[in-house]
């Protein structure tokens, strides 16, 4: 288990972390969500070793991870780290980078273990490629599998799929957790993205102002968001008399007292997502078909 018991850091002079902590069990799958600049990545370089904390411990089972004062080498050997800016080899092949930490002892081994990370990644295609020659999105995968090539205990994942387009993110996402799942391997993945969350995730905290401010399954904190901020990670919402409603939890109907004019309906491929007024507020709720503008209509929650 990764234990991080009320660690606080700062650069300067500002706490980024102020005593936080949190667990994550083998094999477990953490999501770090939270505005940017509020310290996901921080948060990873510390898991990492990259820095010295300025209070509190880290624990991987029983082994402390210590910052650069304490190792000469930054990163356990038992973990690996993707950080937001990879770092590859850019003048030899896509096999040979994703190689590069690999004995060269068994070499039909090595070639078989490369050709299934080249699987994990969908980069069969680019394996005699050179690196310098790939987009971002490429880039990203060959990072991804260089990572898991000699099976860490640990991964930490920094915006994994910010740099990879929509035709390939769905099912990059599935392949990659399905794999470190299957080698239960613990992965902790900082993100702004739902999707890599609510189906991947076992477990997700929000940090907020250096704090925690909450740590729950995907699931209930969708379904109950205590606050705006944690609401508007997962979809568009709406505070009525102070209650977080999302969007897709108001429906038309023929009559009530929630009267709202329609001004302006987004099409969303399967629905469209329906801006209104309702008494000077702007509202927001899903419906099957385009609604008129200055069509005035009626909402019930649905809960
Ligand atoms: P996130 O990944 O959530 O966007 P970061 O961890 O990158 O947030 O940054 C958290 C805060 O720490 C920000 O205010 C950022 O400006 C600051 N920060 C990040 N890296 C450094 C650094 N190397 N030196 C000083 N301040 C930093
Ligand atoms: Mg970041």
């Amino acid at each position: 288990m990764l234990q991080v018991k009320n660690i606080s850091f700062k650069y300067k002079t500002q706490f980024v972390l102020n005593n936080i902590s949190f667990k994550v069990k083998a094999g477990e799958h953490l999501s770090i969500i939270g505005e940017s600049g509020s310290g996901k990545s921080t948060l990873l370089k510390i898991l990492y070793g990259t820095y010295d904390l300025n209070k509190g411990q880290i624990f991987w089972k029983d082994q402390e991870i210590l910052g650069p004062k304490y190792n000469l080498i930054i990163g356990p050997e038992y973990m690996k780290y993707v950080a937001q800016e990879f770092d590859l080899m850019p003048f030899i092949s896509v096999a040979e980078n994703i190689g590069a930490f690999l004995s060269n002892f068994y070499p039909e081994e090595k070639q078989e273990r490369i050709k299934e990370l080249l699987d994990v990644v969908e980069l069969n295609d680019f394996a005699n490629t050179k690196v310098k020659l790939l987009s971002g999105g490429q880039k990203q995968r060959v990072a991804l599998a260089r990572a898991i090539a000699k099976q860490p205990e640990i991964l930490l994942l920094d915006e994994p799929f910010s740099h990879i387009d929509n035709f390939k993110k769905q099912s990059l996402r599935r392949s990659l957790f399905k794999y470190l799942k299957e080698k239960n391997i613990t992965c902790i993945v900082a993100t702004h993205d739902k999707d890599d969350v609510l189906s991947f995730s076992d477990t997700m905290i929000i940090l907020h102002e250096a704090k925690i401010i909450a740590n729950n399954s995907p699931k209930h904190l969708y379904k109950n968001p205590k606050n705006k901020l944690i609401a508007s990670f997962f979809d568009e919402f709406n505070d009525i008399n102070g209650d977080i409603i999302y969007a897709n939890q108001l429906q038309l109907v023929e009559k009530s007292k929630l009267k709202a004019t329609v001004k302006v309906s987004y099409y969303k491929g399967y629905y469209y997502l329906i801006e209104a007024d309702l008494n000077g507020e702007k509202i927001f709720f899903e419906n099957q078909s385009e609604i008129k503008k200055d069509t005035v209509i009626s909402l019930e929650i649905i809960k």
